[in-house]
């Protein structure tokens, strides 16, 4: 059969884990993805990643619907809620994954045990890679992979390549990364059935169509992990990867809801988006109304002054 080619636009996402409000930190994320795949003339699509229900709650996932809104940060398409696709992502464990993940009965105990034990050899150097490996990284050491235990009643790993992937990331430069020395086996399905990050955004950026990631760079040591699950899930791989540098305060310490950033206020959201377009390095736009003020961030657009950063801080601005 011939193939057609229809010209498919770019699609971007900003996944937020409602685990609290959308900080600074965040807010430049949704703003630079936005307007990067807009330049591109792409859809920027919403992900709510709420798969962990003890720390995420519906009042925040409807706060950051609303400060997006406020920013005129409007999403292409339905919101997509991982919490309600639950079953999609066991179902790919129950048969596409399912040769490479197992279940696992270590403890947390257990493998701290463990790695207080490593801590005493000294890094040495792989001879098939010629990396050094560091023995108290925190990788789990695939005790259980031989067990055969029940997949339904214990947490499940999945077996993550032990070779280098490489990736451009359009920010970043050009990247390597071995997922078994640097992760080792991710739990991806946890004892009481919650999925883990890695699987269901792993699985929701194949099974959307997204092209473009454009994230925090706080994920970049997961990208090859992603990579990798999204290739043995038979998923079409990502065609750009860009992380952003991390927003930190003048004291260098990351904004993250880890160290209590404070939440944006959208009570003058001109003026917050004037104050992340200049945290992002971009030429500066008139404040006006925010659809105005995006619409002539996203005709400026420009990845350039980002290149090869990897922190923003907010002094001086
Ligand atoms: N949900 C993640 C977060 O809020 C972002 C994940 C991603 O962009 O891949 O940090």
């Amino acid at each position: 059969m011939p193939t057609t080619s229809i010209p498919t636009p770019p699609i971007g996402r900003f996944a937020p884990s409602p685990t609290g409000e959308l900080h600074l930190g965040s807010l430049t994320t949704a703003l630079a993805s936005y307007c990067h795949i807009k330049s591109l003339g792409g859809k920027w699509l919403l992900r709510i990643e709420d798969t962990d229900t003890e720390r995420c709650d519906r009042q925040f996932t409807e706060q950051i619907l609303i400060d997006l809104e406020v920013l005129g940060l409007h999403w292409d398409d339905d919101v997509v809620y991982q919490s309600e696709r639950i079953d999609i992502y066991n179902e790919y464990l129950a048969s596409t994954l399912r040769p490479l993940t197992y279940g696992c009965q270590c403890s947390r105990k257990d493998l701290e045990q463990y790695w207080a034990q490593q801590d005493q050899i000294p890094a040495h150097t792989d001879t098939a890679t010629q990396l050094t490996v560091l023995p108290n990284r925190k990788r789990y050491p695939r005790r259980c992979v031989t067990k055969a235990l029940d997949r339904l009643r214990h947490k499940l790993r999945i077996q993550l390549p032990d070779y280098l992937i490489g990736f451009h990331d359009g920010i970043q430069g050009q990247q390597w990364g071995n997922p078994q020395q640097t992760l080792g086996d991710m739990v991806v399905r946890r004892q009481d059935g919650m999925i883990n990050y890695i699987l269901a955004a792993s699985l929701d950026d194949g099974l959307q169509g997204v092209t473009h990631i454009m994230r925090g760079l706080d994920i970049l040591p997961m990208t090859t992990a992603q990579i990798s699950i999204m290739q043995a899930a038979r998923l079409p791989a990502i065609d750009r990867w860009y992380h952003l540098p991390l927003i930190c305060s003048p004291n260098g310490q990351k904004l993250s809801k880890q160290n209590l950033a404070q939440p944006i206020d959208t009570r003058d959201p001109s003026q917050l988006i004037a104050t992340a377009l200049q945290l992002l390095q971009q030429p500066s736009v008139e404040i006006d109304t925010p659809a105005r003020m995006l619409k002539q961030a996203t005709a400026q657009w420009d990845n350039a002054p980002l290149q090869g950063q990897q922190q923003l801080s907010l002094v001086n601005k």
